[in-house]
């Protein structure tokens, strides 16, 4: 029996988030992997958690520490991811340890909690249906630009983290991309006692001086409809009989489904297909 690998989501802020599960998880891991030794160590400080063991996670060491974190599974002990905050494996270490684990044949599990691109989306009031998450965006070069172009065209919702420090830079060249009337949302301080939320297009957006850490939540690009025409009538109608319908039962579906007048469907249809023996039935 191998130990399980927990991905521990921590506070974006608010202290009271954490879960109890998420309190137990820490206080029975024989290993905590963390970003930062001393901001964990503070959160298990205000818990009342003395850890076992906490290890630095990081873009440099997740590679090295894997080994120690399957040796840890391997001989049956628990082991637990967290960030600095928020959600680990989101825009956070995590990942490579997760693909680890899985590797050694260990199970892995999330403690869900606090994560800053789900509470920005929800309270955005764009579609939350179907969305990507693009996190940071490349910092400059054909990379940043190649990200735009995708974001431009999007349909789906998009959300983006950012600093206060690129913000500006972030929304004038999401402006330019996907022009001032896209729909915008933008979170800041979420969790915390200035938490503010302003909901505009991406034109008349003013945020004022940036403070605190942001998410970007944009509306996707709407499909443009097609117009209909009588080929696009009589494309459907021709698809209609060739599944078998009749030329009355063809353009009573295809005016369900286009939306026009059966009757327009008809005269359309009698007009293009020659009358077949069920129309009479
Ligand atoms: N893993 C984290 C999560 O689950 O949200 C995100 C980590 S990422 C390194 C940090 C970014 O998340 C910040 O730059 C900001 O865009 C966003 N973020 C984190 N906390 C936030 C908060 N309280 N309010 C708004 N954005 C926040």
């Amino acid at each position: 029996m191998t130990g399980t690998l927990w991905l521990v989501a921590t506070p974006i802020g608010n202290l009271g988030d954490i879960s109890p599960r998420a309190q137990e998880t820490l206080q029975r891991s024989a290993l905590v992997c963390c970003e930062d030794t001393r901001r964990t160590g503070r959160l298990l400080q205000h818990l009342g958690i003395a850890a076992q063991a906490l290890a630095v996670c990081n873009d440099h060491t997740e590679h090295r520490l894997s080994q120690r974190v399957v040796d840890e599974l391997a001989a049956g002990n628990d082991v637990a991811v967290v960030s600095d905050a928020g959600t680990p494996g989101i825009s956070d270490p995590g990942e490579r340890l997760v693909r680890a684990a899985i590797d050694a044949g260990a199970v892995v599990s999330a403690i869900p909690g606090a994560c800053a691109a789900i509470s920005a989306l929800i309270t955005s009031g764009l579609p939350t249906e179907r969305f990507v998450m693009e996190g940071f965006l490349p910092r400059k070069g054909q990379e940043r630009t190649d990200r735009l172009t995708d974001i431009a065209a999007e349909h789906r919702t998009i959300v983006l983290y950012e600093a206060p420090h690129r913000i500006a830079r972030t929304l004038a060249d999401l402006t330019e991309v996907c022009g001032g009337d896209r729909q915008i949302s933008i979170s800041r301080e979420l969790t915390k006692m200035h938490e503010e939320t302003v909901r505009s297009t991406l034109s008349d957006l003013n945020i004022g001086e940036p403070r605190g850490e942001y998410v970007i939540v944009i509306a996707g690009r709407t499909r443009e409809v097609e117009p209909l025409t009588e080929d696009s009538i009589r494309d459907a109608l021709d698809a209609a009989l060739q599944v078998g319908l009749s030329r009355r039962d063809a353009a009573a579906e295809v005016s369900r489904r286009l939306g026009i007048p059966r009757r327009q469907a008809y005269d359309l249809v009698i007009q293009t297909a020659p009358s077949n023996e069920s129309d009479t039935q």
